[in-house]
């Protein structure tokens, strides 16, 4: 119907976002497929339209630069006059692969980049001032920013919903219960430590600040599973088809919830309270 018709996804080039854009467009929803890299954003898009999705559009959005926020809120200002459905899905994994420690350890690059040497990922994991400051820049304060430029065209939306990709990563529950176990290590903690999951703690509660907010308005976090995608060298063992559903059923989903809604159905995906 008219209730929900336009949707912006973050960092859609690929992943989970290329994905949920797809599940999106295939809804019916005209979807602006958003990209910080204009060639990237583009040949995903062309991808999609000619697989017959003529409603996805592109335009460019680098989550961590003010002027490129500003200029979608006043492309979609002008083409739309509101928004429906926001899913912030760019992210960053806050640490560096060190490949001085892959060459020491004789690991073929293209191994490595195809998740072939899990432990040996680990192993090379670094995390430095520019990938933490990166990650917060892009999962945190990226978010915020661009949450708060869209807001208006937002409130403009008779039913809007807004999903935050975020991660078990932030769950502190899981954090607790792990380290209790002695399986941080096993439970992949130290992969994308610390500043990954501090940026995710962070994004859960300024969603929980949002949802009280805003309570017309539907919105929520979502754990999408542990998704083969580049954020994890491919290590991820869900299909990102299966990665998509999460973020897909919240914003689309017929309950009308407020705030932090607990997404039962979701076999794999955990809304994040
Ligand atoms: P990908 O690496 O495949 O996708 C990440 C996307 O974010 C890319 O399109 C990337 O663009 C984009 N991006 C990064 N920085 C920016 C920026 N500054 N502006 C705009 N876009 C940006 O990973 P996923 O699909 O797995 O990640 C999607 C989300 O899911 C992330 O928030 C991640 O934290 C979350 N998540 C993923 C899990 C998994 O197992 N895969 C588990 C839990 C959460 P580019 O191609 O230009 O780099």
């Amino acid at each position: 119907g008219d209730v929900c018709r336009y949707a912006v996804v973050t960092g859609a080039n690929k992943g989970i976002g290329f994905e949920t854009v797809k599940q999106l467009a295939k809804s019916g929803v005209t979807v602006v497929l958003t990209a910080r890299n204009e060639k990237r954003g583009m040949e995903a898009t062309s991808l999609l339209n000619g697989q017959g999705f003529s409603n996805v559009v592109f335009h460019q959005l680098d989550v961590q630069d003010a002027q490129s926020i500003e200029s979608l809120a006043k492309f979609l200002q002008t083409q739309y006059g509101r928004l429906d459905i926001l899913v912030n899905n760019a992210g960053a994994s806050g640490v560096v692969v060190d490949e001085d420690v892959l060459r020491a350890l004789n690991v073929d690059p293209e191994d490595w980049l195809a998740g072939k040497v899990f432990n040996v990922i680990q192993v090379a994991m670094k995390t430095t001032y520019e990938s933490a400051k990166l990650c917060l820049d892009t999962n945190y304060y990226g978010v915020k920013n661009v949450t708060e430029a869209l807001l208006p065209l937002l409130q403009n939306s008779p039913s809007a919903r807004i999903v935050n990709v975020s991660s078990l990563r932030s769950e502190l529950k899981n954090f607790l219960h792990d380290l209790k176990q002695d399986a941080l290590e096993v439970n992949g903690w130290q992969m994308m430590l610390p500043a990954y999951s501090i940026s995710k703690v962070s994004l859960n509660a300024y969603t929980r600040i949002l949802a009280r907010k805003y309570p017309k308005m539907c919105i929520n976090c979502v754990h999408p599973g542990y998704v083969n995608t580049d954020i994890n060298w491919r290590t991820g063992t869900m299909p990102v088809e299966e990665g998509a559903e999460g973020p897909y059923a919240v914003v689309t989903g017929a309950n009308k919830g407020i705030g932090f809604e607990i997404v039962k159905q979701l076999a794999n995906s955990d809304v994040m309270v």
